[in-house]
């Protein structure tokens, strides 16, 4: 399965983090250049989608509560 997040937004510039629009995660921008080497701007880079890491915590939370359990 591809998780990947097709939202790549322009951003005002690249000091900061940003979040995408699209699925929320965080991301450091990264600039592009234009096709003349001068023009450029910040733009989020291809990523995956966040959604990996919110299962992986439920999973350790769960397996928290099972280690009470015993
Ligand atoms: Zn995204």
């Amino acid at each position: 399965m591809d998780d990947w997040c097709d939202q790549q937004d322009l951003v005002p510039g690249g000091d900061l983090i940003y979040r995408c629009s699209k699925c929320g995660k965080r991301l450091h921008p990264r600039k592009i250049f234009g096709s003349d080497g001068e023009l450029a701007e910040w733009r989020l880079p291809p990523h995956k989608k966040k959604g990996h890491k919110i299962r992986a915590i439920k999973a350790r939370k769960r397996k928290r509560l099972n280690e009470k359990a015993l």
